[in-house]
C-alpha cells in the first residue's frame, strides 16, 4: 500500500531527504514550501508552494490530500509551522517527526555570546561592536532598524523588505559559503562583531570560523523551543521512523 507523506522543507536536509524517500515506490512524498524565495531550489518529486492557513487550514489539507504522515524538515527557527503542524496532526492523530539538524558547538577558543533571541543581541550592541555582520534572518532584522548608531552587513537571497537599519550594506548571496569567502568578506566591510543564530548546518557554519580566525565575538540566539514531538537529527533517522509508521498496524 503507498503511503503518502507530507515533508515540510525549505532546508538542504528536506531537500536530501526528498531524494532519499524517491527511491522507494511505495512512498508518495509531497514536499512544502512556504514560497518566501523568488526563485527556490526545488526538491525531486511533488511539490506545493504556500501556506495553508495556520494548524487549521493544515488539518483540512491533511485530510483532504490523504496524508499518512508528516516529516518536519523546516528550519530550526521556522517555530510557527512546527507549531501548527504539531496542533494539526494531533488533531487528526497523522504520526508526526521533527528532522532538527544539530545546533553548533562552540570551542574553547570561540568568543560566543549567548541570547535568547536575535532581538536580544539589539541589546548588546554597541558594547561588543558597532560594525555588525547581521547573519539571521529577514524577519529579525527589524529588531535593529532603529539603530543609527550601528553599520550593518546584511545578506539576503532576495532584497529584504522594510524596515531595516539606514546603516547598511546588502548583499546578495545564498549557500553554503566557505571560510576563504567568509573571511573576505568580514575584512573587507571591517567587521567587528558577527550576530548569528543558533542554526547549525555545515553550508553556514562557515562565517563561526571566520569570526573565530579574526578574533570577533559572535552574539549567538538560541533556538526557539521544540514542541513535545519525536525528533532525529539526520535523514536516515527521519527515513527510519517512516519506516516504523508503515509497519505499524493500522
Ligand atoms: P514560520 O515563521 O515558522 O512560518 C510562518 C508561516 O509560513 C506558517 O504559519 C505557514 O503559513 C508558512 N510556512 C512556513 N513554512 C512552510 C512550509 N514549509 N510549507 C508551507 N507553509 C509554510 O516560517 P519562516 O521562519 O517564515 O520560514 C518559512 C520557510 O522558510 C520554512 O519552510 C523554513 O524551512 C524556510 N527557511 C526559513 C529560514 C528562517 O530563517 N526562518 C531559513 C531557511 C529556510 P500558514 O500558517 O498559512 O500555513
Amino acid at each position: 500500500m503507498t503511503v503518502r507523506v507530507l515533508l515540510l522543507g525549505g532546508t538542504a536536509e528536506a531537500r536530501r531527504l526528498a531524494s532519499l524517500l524517491a527511491t522507494d515506490q511505495d512512498l508518495d512524498i509531497v514536499s512544502s514550501l512556504a514560497g518566501r524565495v523568488r526563485a527556490p531550489t526545488l526538491p525531486v518529486g511533488e511539490v506545493r508552494i504556500g501556506g495553508f492557513g495556520g494548524p487549521a487550514g493544515l488539518a483540512d489539507w491533511l485530510a483532504a490530500e490523504r496524508i499518512d504522515a508528516v516529516i518536519d524538515a523546516t528550519h530550526p527557527f521556522a517555530a510557527t509551522i512546527t507549531a501548527n503542524a504539531n496542533e494539526a496532526t494531533g488533531r487528526l492523530g497523522v504520526p508526526f517527526v521533527v528532522l532538527r539538524r544539530p545546533g553548533w558547538q562552540q570551542g574553547p577558543a570561540d568568543d560566543w555570546h549567548w541570547v535568547d533571541t536575535v532581538a536580544d543581541a539589539a541589546t548588546r550592541l554597541p558594547a561588543l561592536g558597532r560594525r555588525v555582520f547581521l547573519a539571521t534572518g529577514r524577519g529579525d532584522l527589524a529588531a535593529f532598524a532603529d539603530r543609527d548608531d550601528l553599520w550593518f552587513l546584511l545578506r539576503a537571497v532576495d532584497p529584504p523588505p522594510p524596515p531595516l537599519p539606514a546603516n547598511r550594506v546588502i548583499v546578495r548571496g545564498r549557500g553554503p559559503f566557505d571560510v576563504p569567502g567568509e573571511l573576505a568578506l568580514l575584512r573587507h566591510h571591517r567587521v567587528d562583531v558577527v550576530v548569528a543564530r543558533d542554526s547549525g548546518g555545515d553550508h553556514v557554519a562557515a562565517k563561526l570560523t571566520a569570526a573565530n580566525t579574526l578574533g570577533l565575538p559572535v552574539l549567538v540566539a538560541r533556538r526557539p523551543p521544540l514542541p513535545d514531538v519525536p525528533v532525529v537529527t539526520t535523514e536516515r533517522a527521519a527515513a527510519d521512523w517512516l519506516a516504523g509508521v508503515r509497519h505499524q498496524p493500522s
